[in-house]
């Protein structure tokens, strides 16, 4: 069964879905929806999945992309959902070892008392999620810090204590899950808004949507729905019931992206903000991004939270705290995110201490919705829906097959840098490209070369196969899908990203059939589209 996405099928997907009832439609193409129609295909059922925008435009494509265990919830009391997250990282790295990188994680300490109240919390941590020897904690000493992370301040950081988490990349790891699902069968459109449910006896029989690259009006009817539109979950929830009450608090959260030579870290460090909280600074090719904020966000679900200055001074403030470097302001940045947590309500809580936890309810329609949870636990929340699916749908489910398979591109050992050093010897491609090619696309990153193996630009990393494959196989149907959430140039390739777009949307063009017309338009909104995300950067201070 092909694994393929592809935009150019796009008419006879469309067809597909509906031409037959499934047992069920999911809405939300972010990584909860995602999960849900892999865990739905591999239990056999039928099922298709609606995006309204792009596959992970939503808060899926904006996290910080750990797969952890959120070791800081341990501290809120929450260790169910701790051990629970904790245990997760090692089926996602089986699953997908070039989405799951195994990373050492530094958390400096001034004294050696600090580092012991560290070191207790990490290992209950550890036991939680039954981290193996290899992979357990231990400290650096004053030498060890200057010689394996020495970008932190000698003067303020004498120990570090070090651990293992895993990082991911986030709107890939959707993809991922989608096309495993297609695998198994599985039917899944982006650019398709559910407007409204279909009805039978009372019940949802399936959902009305439009499909918005052409307009046309979709009726796909389905045994179960279920509604996984995180931050957005409110609005079909009113779809099935106006009086339904609200249940989410949302918080946006913002990272930024500093050329990697200004914030020279090998490592992911932890570092503590003016109050008190855990920030990451991760490394990750050309950039290092940190992040990230945490405030409660009034004005409802937005596809693009905009990034404001005060947002940025906060997550910069630590850095020349803890590090060696010129004191970073805004106008180092070059690329910024803003998503929004789709967290359950807790009256009187802050975001900060608001549980991460999951919740799921079954509608007077028998929608089935599901708010909450973290990237990391996503197969999880998937397991926690099919038992309300098989409520609705009035029979046991059988239990997913080959639920161990890898995911596409994750059939490997985990042996990231082996991986790349096959790719160099198989394709000639330079050792830099082939370490992040495979970060991004796994073993299938021998295929993507394979369809063009040129920078699109002189000293790009995004190599012309990849415009081919993201059309191809995942479905990209803008330059900004390609940009933003296939090759993820938006965040990481801030240098080429201007001068990217015009080679991108040219061999797009080919691809999709896009006239001149067209094709400048894709790229006078992208390039809009990556203005406004450091459009902080203009405005005056507190301004
Ligand atoms: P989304 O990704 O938002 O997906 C919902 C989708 O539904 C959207 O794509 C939207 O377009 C679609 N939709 C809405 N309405 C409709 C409609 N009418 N029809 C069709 N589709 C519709 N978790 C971790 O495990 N690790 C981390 O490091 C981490 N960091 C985070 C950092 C930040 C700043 C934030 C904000 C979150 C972070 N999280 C992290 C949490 C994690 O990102 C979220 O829990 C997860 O991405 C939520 O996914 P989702 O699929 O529920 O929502």
């Amino acid at each position: 069964m092909s694994a393929s996405l592809a935009t150019p099928d796009r008419p006879r997907l469309l067809d597909a879905l509906e031409e037959r009832p499934f047992d069920l439609v999911v809405v939300g193409g972010g990584i909860t929806g995602a999960g849900i129609l892999r865990e739905a295909s591999l239990r056999g059922l039928s099922a298709a999945l609606l995006e309204a925008e792009d596959f992970a435009s939503g808060t899926s494509s904006r996290s910080s992309k750990l797969i952890h265990g959120g070791l800081r919830y341990l501290a809120l009391g929450d260790v169910a959902l701790v051990r629970e997250t904790a245990l997760e990282r090692k089926r996602v790295f089986a699953l997908a070892p070039h989405l799951a990188e195994r990373c050492w994680m530094v958390v400096p300490a001034r004294s050696w008392a600090g580092l012991l109240k560290f070191r207790a919390g990490i290992g209950t941590y550890e036991k939680l999620g039954a981290v193996e020897a290899a992979d357990r904690h231990f400290h650096w000493n004053a030498d060890e810090l200057a010689r394996f992370e020495p970008a932190l301040r000698r003067d303020a950081w004498r120990f570090a204590c070090v651990y293992r988490e895993y990082l991911t990349e986030d709107a890939r790891l959707v993809l991922a899950n989608l096309r495993a699902a297609l695998r198994r069968g599985g039917l899944a459109a982006n650019h398709a808004a559910v407007e409204g449910f279909l009805e039978q006896d009372g019940r949802a029989a399936g959902v009305l949507a439009r499909c918005r690259l052409t307009g046309r009006e979709l009726r796909v009817r389905a045994r179960c729905v279920v509604n996984a539109a995180g931050p957005w979950i409110e609005a079909l929830r009113r779809l099935e019931d106006p009086q339904a009450p609200s249940v989410l608090h949302l918080s946006k959260g913002v990272h930024v992206s500093l050329p990697a030579e200004r914030l020279p870290v090998r490592h992911i460090v932890i570092v503590n903000t003016s109050d008190k909280r855990s920030m990451f600074v991760i490394p990750r090719g050309d950039v290092v991004y940190v992040g990230t904020t945490d405030t409660s966000y009034g004005r409802g679900a937005d596809v693009w939270p905009e990034v404001e200055r005060a947002d940025v001074e906060y997550v910069l403030e630590p850095l020349s705290r803890y590090f060696d470097v010129p004191k970073p302001s805004a106008e180092d940045v070059v690329a910024a995110w803003a998503g929004i947590r789709p967290l359950i309500a807790q009256p009187g809580r802050s975001p900060s201490e608001i549980s991460r936890r999951d919740e799921i309810w079954i509608g007077p329609k028998r929608v089935v919705t599901i708010a909450g949870g973290k990237l990391t636990g996503y197969r999880r929340m998937a397991e926690e829906v099919m038992e309300r699916v098989a409520r609705v749908l009035e029979r046991p489910l059988p239990p997913p097959a080959d639920e161990d398979s890898p995911l596409p591109g994750g059939d490997f050992d985990g042996d990231l840098d082996a991986l790349a050093a096959r790719l160099v010897t198989q394709t000639g491609v330079e050792a830099p490209a082939a370490a992040r090619l495979v970060r991004l696309y796994g073993t299938e990153a021998a295929a993507v070369v394979g369809l063009g193996a040129t920078p699109l630009l002189p000293g790009s990393k995004v190599l012309s196969g990849e415009v081919d494959w993201a059309v191809g196989e995942e479905a990209a149907a803008s330059l900004e899908d390609l940009i933003y959430r296939r090759t993820r140039a938006a965040l990481y390739d801030p240098l080429a990203r201007e001068t990217l777009l015009a080679p991108a949307a040219a061999r797009m063009a080919a691809l999709l059939g896009w006239d001149a017309a067209r094709r400048e338009r894709e790229i006078a909104d992208t390039r809009g589209r990556l203005e406004r995300d450091l459009g902080f950067a203009r405005a005056t201070r507190g301004g």
